[in-house]
C-alpha cells in the first residue's frame, strides 16, 4: 500500500497540508486565477450554505493512492481493458458522481475555500454554477462575489430549455456576471442542439465567454461496455462541441472545460480551428498541458482546477512543471490570460 507521504516524495510542487491534503510547494509572489471552481450553494439540488463551519472535504474525484497515476489526464491509472458492462456498472457509475456531487456540496464552504486559496497562492476563483432546467443557480454564485468581491467572480448558468432563457442573459450581464458555464450532454438534449446553440448566440451579444464541461475517457473499448454505458461515456465528447463551434461567429468565446479531458489533442485540433476559443487544463497532466502550448501556444491556456471536486493544488503543480522554462508562458496561463478573457 502506497500512503499519500510516499507518493508526493518525488512530485516536485507538491507537499501535504497539515490535514494531509494535497497543497502548493512553490514560492512566489503571483495572484493565480482558478477558471474552474464551484462551491456548495451552486449546486443543483439541495442549497448548501457556504458559511457552516467544521465541513470536511474529501475529494472524492480523486481515485485511491493505488490508482493515482499523474502523468495522464484524470490523474487515474489506465487499464486498457476496462470493463463497463452491465447495469451493475452504471448504477456504479451514478452512485460515484452521486458521492463526488455530496462531497462538493458538503466541503465547498468559504471555510474550506479560503483556506485552499491561501495554501495555493490563489488570490480569485471563478465559480461555476450549475444548472439544470428547473433550478438556476446563478443568482448564488453572485452573491459570493458580493460578499467577497475579490475573492470569487461569478459565471452565471442557463439551462438552454430556461423559458426565459435570453431574457435572463440579458439580465444577468447587468448585474455583473462575467461569463457563462453549463454541465449538459447530448442524451439530455436528446440529440437536439438548437436551443443550445440559441443560448450561445444570445451568449455572444452579450459578450459572455462560455465555458462548458468537455470530454470523455477515450482508453475504454466499445466491446467492453454495454449501450447505455457507452453513451453515458461519450455524452460529452469534444466533438460535439466542436461541431457547435461553426455555427458561431468566429470571434465567440468558447472554453473547453477540463480541456477535453483524455481528448485533448482533438481539443488542440479546435483551438486551431477557432480562433477566439480557450482551454481550461483542469484534470491535464504535464505531458498533456505540454502538449498543447506547443501545439497552440500558450495564450489561450487557462489555469482551473474543479475544486472543490478537485484539489487546487494538483493542476497547478502540473501547470508549473510544464512551464518550467518558460515564464512566460506561466504568468499567461496563471493568470494574464484570465484576465484578457475577463477583461478585468
Ligand atoms: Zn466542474
Amino acid at each position: 500500500m502506497v500512503t499519500k507521504q510516499e507518493f508526493i516524495k518525488d512530485k516536485k510542487y507538491l507537499k501535504l497540508n497539515e490535514d494531509g491534503d494535497f497543497v502548493i510547494d512553490y514560492n512566489s509572489k503571483i495572484d493565480i486565477i482558478d477558471f474552474h471552481t464551484h462551491m456548495s450553494n451552486v449546486l443543483p439540488g439541495k442549497i448548501v450554505n457556504p458559511n457552516i463551519e467544521g465541513n470536511q472535504l474529501k475529494y472524492e474525484t480523486l481515485p485511491d493512492m493505488k490508482d493515482m497515476d499523474l502523468s495522464v489526464p484524470y490523474w487515474r491509472k489506465i487499464n486498457p481493458d476496462e470493463k463497463k458492462k452491465g447495469i451493475i456498472s452504471v448504477i456504479k457509475f451514478s452512485l460515484e458522481g452521486y458521492k463526488i456531487f455530496k462531497d462538493m456540496a458538503n466541503g465547498g464552504t468559504y471555510e474550506n475555500c479560503f483556506k485552499s486559496q491561501k495554501d495555493n497562492m490563489i488570490k480569485t476563483n471563478v465559480v461555476l454554477p450549475l444548472s439544470t432546467k428547473k433550478s438556476d443557480r446563478s443568482m448564488e454564485a453572485l452573491r459570493l462575489a458580493k460578499d467577497y468581491p475579490n475573492r470569487f467572480i461569478a459565471f452565471c448558468s442557463v439551462h438552454p430549455h430556461d423559458t426565459e432563457m435570453k431574457e435572463k442573459i440579458y439580465k444577468y450581464k447587468t448585474l455583473g456576471f462575467k461569463g457563462l458555464k453549463l454541465k449538459i450532454t447530448d442524451m439530455e438534449l436528446k440529440d437536439d442542439f438548437k436551443p443550445l446553440i440559441e443560448l450561445f448566440k444570445a451568449c455572444y451579444e452579450v459578450g459572455f465567454p462560455v465555458l462548458l464541461h468537455t470530454g470523455s475517457l477515450t482508453h475504454i473499448k466499445r466491446e467492453n461496455t454495454s449501450n447505455l454505458m457507452w453513451k453515458l461515456l461519450k455524452s460529452t465528447k469534444v466533438e460535439i462541441f466542436g461541431k457547435l463551434l461553426k455555427e458561431l461567429p468566429s470571434d465567440f468565446k468558447f472554453v473547453f472545460g477540463h480541456s477535453g479531458i483524455a481528448e485533448y489533442k482533438l481539443v488542440a485540433e479546435y483551438l486551431k480551428e477557432f480562433p477566439s476559443s480557450y482551454a481550461e487544463l483542469s484534470c491535464q497532466s504535464e505531458d498533456s498541458i505540454k502538449y498543447l502550448i506547443n501545439e497552440v501556444g500558450y495564450e489561450r491556456l487557462l489555469y482551473g482546477s474543479d475544486w472543490p471536486a478537485l484539489p487546487q493544488a494538483i493542476t497547478l503543480s502540473r501547470v508549473l512543471l510544464a512551464t518550467e522554462k518558460n515564464e512566460d508562458a506561466r504568468s499567461h496561463i496563471l493568470y494574464k490570460n484570465a484576465k484578457d478573457l475577463l477583461n478585468i
